[in-house]
């Protein structure tokens, strides 16, 4: 329990790539440790001081055995001093030194000069007495000499006369005065050396061989104590590290991959047929030029998930590279090393993090990427994917080459329309819809809630819930394209059920016997315990009868409160002036409300609810014709006039107004609802369309078909509107949907409003015939 006092004069180093940091100290005194007052956050302890009083209280002591054994000591330091370069100016000062400082101070100095191990070292700081030290440090000088000796024999065979080899040594270790070194190269000297050889051994390219022979010979050369010292060592770290020439064995078996696809994903076919026949071809052709696969969908629906299959499938590690919001370009291609703090981009820092050189790596969200003044990300991720460039893609931080061509890219994006256009030609767009009410009942059961449940520690003899359940939290709890808040609702509730579990299981180990089968003890406390309204009577179960917990709608509301979403839809539509959109998000397909109202003024249309330009337009083209068509239609203001406009303000409102909305699809939707205001008609309830209008009532076709219509479905309507040219994209749905739903394709406004009212929209007269001048 003996320490060494000490003042810390100076810290340098650097946490990057890894700590390390090198410690300049003044040792002031060796002390004892009486008694610990605390551990945390650091130790503080009572101490004693064990040296420097020597000269005071014995002083007088054995001073005669002393002088003998430190004129000993003396004459081989001195020896060993002149066996060194003396034309190094820290070797002249250590001469002088030598003679300048008082004896008993050698010791401890000339063993933090000398060549010692870490151990050593530590033998000498624990001796106390003088006499201890003379006597352990003289075998070490001894040692030094005597290797010193051998070397200089050698090294004249070979005339080599260069001594300020040997001189470098102990030059570093004198400028640093008592530093320690990193524990885990004690028995290694020289750790300089050791990367050496793992430099030479490893399988770099010779570009980069090269760069790193150079580094290292500068690295020998420099003074631990200097920042640049830890930066480069890092830098051959890390380009030792580096899987330049390691690769996993790629199996590939496109059997075996659309079983391994098919159990980790329900349903999905149209991306799992495009990754098979993707991993096909690679498998014939065995090279990577080719598209990226980038898959496009809303949050939830698996993308990331089929990512991870796909490199199981070909036994490929797995690194994910999440771009969100990256807007700096040396993110992708790292910093120039003369930054401080510099680093290789995530590129080469998922390649040493993953180990070899073909793995599968996943840009997430590559359309969410940014630009800032730090340049374009894409700008470099182009460079990145590219198959002609990406055989020697040059991370800044490297300044080497780095093969990516084995690397297997794919990407994920919400939408295509923020990708940029250079990136976007590079990659093949797989859509990924959402999915339908029906699917995600199958992958509940059949992936999440099994998933769940092992998190969770449960078992399905615990717990059950039906599909009726499952129903109720995606219709009332969730409302989403994907599945990832069904997922979180059904870990909340499994969480609910291990607390009732894990209650029973505590009150059943109390009383004195011991282990019982968990089983029927513990439900009657789970019941017991558990109020009726709290997790919900199962007594009707037909299974023993409190276990499995069965999830139905009271223990539903119970645990994830009352039901978030309910089909308001009819009463919303219950006045004129209301009509149901269809709109597109990145995060799915949405229904959308549009709400008109008129009023006295001077015929302005006001618009809210946070449009862009191109639904405003939309909103102008709507009104328009509806004013050249007022009479055929009998609309009429409020004071019985066909100028629609005539002393009337209208005020178009889309709910949700702090989500910006455009696009030209309200069109439609925009005509129904202003139809129905001056009309007084009231749309029918279960009607939704969507579909781009013209001055002169065409309907154009509009994107996002299929995830509008699941949107629909969703939301519990019958009759959906589209535009005619748009039937071939109801192919894409699945039949179950279609056959709840009927699809009213409508080519001009005039039929838009025959099937959004019931009974149809009466043409009073004839005035012209719809058609199509463009
Ligand atoms: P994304 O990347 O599209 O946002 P994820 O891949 O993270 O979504 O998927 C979220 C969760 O949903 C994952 O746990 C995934 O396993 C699950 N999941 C999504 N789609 C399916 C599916 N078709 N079959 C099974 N699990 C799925």
């Amino acid at each position: 329990r003996i320490g060494t006092a000490a003042l810390a004069v100076q810290v340098v180093g650097s946490n990057w790539p890894k700590p390390h940091y090198t410690l300049l100290v003044t040792g002031l005194c060796r002390f004892q440790i009486l008694q610990l007052l605390k551990e945390k956050p650091y130790p503080v302890a009572e101490v004693q001081q064990l040296d420097r009083l020597e000269q005071f209280t014995n002083g007088h002591k054995s001073e005669e055995e002393l002088g003998e054994l430190s004129e000993q000591f003396y004459k081989y330091a001195v020896q060993l001093v002149e066996m060194l370069d003396m034309s190094v100016p820290a070797v002249a000062k250590l001469r002088r030194l030598l003679d300048s400082l008082p004896r008993e101070a050698l010791p401890d100095i000339l063993t933090s000069i000398i060549r010692t191990t870490n151990q050593e070292k530590l033998q000498i700081l624990d001796a106390v007495r003088l006499e201890e030290r003379f006597k352990m440090t003289i075998p070490l000088l001894v040692r030094q000499i005597e290797g010193l000796k051998l070397l200089q024999k050698t090294r004249k065979s070979k005339q080599d006369d260069d001594k300020r080899v040997v001189a470098i040594r102990p030059n570093r270790r004198i400028s640093h005065g008592s530093i320690t070194e990193d524990e885990e190269e004690e028995e290694d000297h020289d750790d300089v050396v050791v990367l050496e050889k793992k430099i030479r051994t490893s399988s770099m390219s010779e570009q980069a061989l090269k760069v790193c022979l150079k580094e290292i010979k500068r690295l020998k050369k420099m003074p631990q104590s200097m920042p640049e010292y830890a930066l480069t060592r890092n830098y051959l770290e890390l380009m030792v590290e580096l899987p330049w020439n390691k690769s996993t064995k790629d199996r590939l078996e496109i059997r075996a991959a659309r079983i391994v696809l098919d159990n980790d994903h329900y349903a999905m076919e149209k991306l799992k047929k495009r990754v098979l026949e993707y991993l096909a071809v690679r498998q014939l052709k065995n090279n990577l030029k080719g598209p990226i696969l980038c898959f496009v969908g809303p949050p939830g629906v698996g993308k990331t998930s089929v990512g991870r299959s796909i490199a199981k499938t070909l036994g490929r590690e797995f690194h994910r590279i999440a771009l969100g919001g990256v807007c700096d370009q040396s993110d992708i291609r790292g910093h120039r090393r003369t930054y401080v703090g510099s680093m290789p981009g995530r590129i080469i820092n998922g390649l040493k993090t993953v180990g070899v050189n073909n793995p599968v790596f996943l840009l997430d969200e590559v359309d969410k990427l940014a630009k800032s003044l730090q340049g374009d990300p894409a700008a470099a991720l182009l460079e990145v994917l590219d198959p002609e460039q990406n055989h020697s893609f040059t991370d800044h931080y490297l300044n080497v080459a780095f093969d990516l061509s084995q690397v297997l890219f794919i990407a994920t994006a919400n939408t295509t329309a923020t990708i940029p256009p250079a990136l976007l030609d590079r990659m093949e767009v797989i859509q990924v819809p959402g999915y339908t009410q029906e699917e995600k009942i199958e992958i509940a059961h059949r992936h999440l809630i099994p998933k769940q449940l092992e998190l969770h520690g449960l078992t399905p003899q615990q717990i059950q819930i039906p599909h009726v359940t499952t129903l109720g939290i995606i219709t009332r709890y969730t409302r989403e394209a994907g599945v990832r808040a069904l997922d979180r609702k059904l870990g909340a509730i499994c969480r609910a059920v291990a607390v009732k579990v894990a209650e029973g299981q505590h009150k059943e180990a109390k009383p004195d016997r011991a282990e019982v089968g968990e089983g029927e003890d513990c439900k009657e406390h789970v019941t017991e315990d558990a109020k009726p309204e709290s997790i919900s009577d199962t007594a009707d179960l037909a299974l023993p009868p409190e276990m499995p917990i069965l999830i139905d709608f009271h223990a539903l509301k119970d645990i994830l409160g009352p039901p978030m979403y309910d089909m308001e839809v009819s009463e919303r539509l219950n006045q004129p002036g209301v009509a149901i959109g269809l709109a597109w998000t990145p995060l799915g397909g949405e229904i959308m409300f549009v709400e008109a109202s008129r009023m006295d003024g001077e015929g302005q249309l006001t618009l809210t609810g946070q449009l862009g330009d191109v639904m405003k337009e939309s909103a102008h083209l709507a009104i328009s014709w509806l004013r050249s068509n007022a009479k055929r239609y009998q609309l009429t203001n409020a004071s019985g006039s066909f100028d629609l406009l005539d002393n009337t303000d209208i005020h178009l409102h889309f709910p949700a107004g702090a989500v910006t909305k455009d696009g030209p699809s309200a069109g439609v939707t925009i005509v129904t609802c202003l139809a129905s205001l001056f009309s007084g008609r009231l749309v029918c309830s279960d009607v939704a369309m969507t579909g781009e209008i013209t001055l002169r009532g065409l309907v154009l076709p509009v994107g996002g078909i299929k995830d509008k219509v699941l949107a629909a479905h969703r939301a519990g309507l019958k009759r959906i509107i589209i535009p005619q040219r748009n039937e071939k994209d109801l192919e894409e749905i699945a039949a179950h949907v279609r056959q709840d739903l009927t699809f009213v394709l409508a080519g001009c406004l005039e039929e838009v409003l025959n099937a959004a009212f019931d009974g149809g929209f009466a043409v009073k007269a004839r005035l012209e015939h719809l058609n199509s001048k463009l």
